[in-house]
């Protein structure tokens, strides 16, 4: 992961989404439709590609993202483009046992006949010398977004799309795409699945790839339906407690996790020790913004159970729901927290 600039420690991420311009889809809303279409939304996503990368330099963010500028959504654009999948045919399905959504249906044997993202990605390596991460859904995410009425098994779907995500993966490699991460948000949820076939199943889709990879589980993005969950699960959350020691005998490179803001116990990331941690020090369910020297002190508590040189600092979810002028000085927050914790260490 070392392409331009990028500082040795504590080089800073975002998790996926930033808001997009308003002439692109409504802001401040999740799965916002497009507001341009054919030829001018190709433009449009490019140019807000642009915007993005130059937003995140402008802001300190050392490994640059897409901020997904150009998809709907970060589990069900993705399977859009699949074959067996009808987009048309949408069904209503409660999502992360949570909340309900129209989603796309399965309606016979998925594959993946042409590249989703490969050209999008291949756009933004021009655009920047920093490394680059791309985000994918996990297997498990996806079939959890979805209404399946050809399978009719969580766990063979999730192994055909490890497959197809697999083959995505390698291609986004090929295109310049330094780190490859697998959100996976299910595996805060679903405890048993996760064991019997989750971590499995995202090792495949990670399997062979030369860049690093990253698995994000978190408590979803600041909507109600997350916000109204998350006061339902006590005082601490120890669910990442299910899934890290899993992680720290994988295959995975980085685990992402929400922390700032969260009730998520810091020394839960010991269970990782000798991971990299892509540490949430940004909460993305609060127009609030953060000192740097709050995001400092995030970053402190969590060194007293990560290597300094395993550390990345970043923000707990997709910032797609917040006003852009908020997301963007979380973005300086961000970087100027990691940069005070970054002189300390000398
Ligand atoms: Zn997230």
């Amino acid at each position: 992961m070392t392409r331009g600039e990028t500082p040795a420690l504590l080089p800073t991420a975002i998790v996926g989404s930033l808001p997009k311009p308003s002439w692109l889809a409504k802001p401040e809303v999740l799965w916002s439709p497009w507001e341009l279409d054919g030829d001018g939304l190709v433009e449009g996503k490019q140019d807000a590609l642009r915007i993005a990368v130059q937003e995140q330099q402008r802001h300190g963010i050392d490994i640059i993202s897409d901020g997904e500028q150009t998809r709907q959504h970060f589990v069900t654009t993705f399977i859009e483009h699949l074959d067996g999948v009808d987009f048309e045919r949408r069904e209503t399905v409660r999502i992360r046992d949570r909340y309900d959504a129209s989603v796309p249906t399965v309606v016979g044997a998925v594959g993946r006949t042409k590249p989703v993202f490969v050209e999008d990605a291949r756009f933004l390596r021009q655009q920047t010398d920093r490394p680059l991460k791309w985000a994918l859904p996990g297997p498990m995410t996806m079939i959890d977004t979805l209404a399946d009425r050809h399978y009719r098994s969580r766990e063979r779907l999730a192994w055909e799309f490890a497959v197809i995500l697999n083959e995505e993966a390698k291609e986004l490699e090929a295109a310049g795409v330094d780190v490859i991460q697998f959100d996976e948000p299910a595996f805060n949820v679903f405890f048993d699945e996760m064991r019997d076939w989750g971590i499995a199943t995202l090792e495949r889709a990670a399997e062979g790839l030369r860049a690093e990879t990253v698995v994000h589980i978190c408590y979803g993005y600041g909507i109600e339906a997350n916000t109204r969950w998350k006061q339902t699960l006590g005082s601490e959350w120890r669910q990442y407690e299910e899934s890290f020691p899993l992680l720290q005998r994988s295959a995975i490179d980085i685990v992402s996790l929400e922390s700032h803001g969260s009730r998520v116990p810091m020394e839960l990331i010991e269970l990782l020790r000798g991971k990299k941690v892509m540490l949430g020090a940004i909460d993305v369910a609060t127009d609030e913004v953060e000192t740097p020297e709050e995001v400092a002190g995030t970053l402190r508590d969590a060194l007293r159970y990560v290597d300094a040189d395993k550390l990345i600092p970043s923000t707990n979810c997709g910032m797609a729901p917040l006003p852009r002028d908020v997301a963007l000085a979380k973005l300086s927050a961000l970087s100027a927290g990691a940069a005070i914790v970054r002189d300390e260490r000398g």
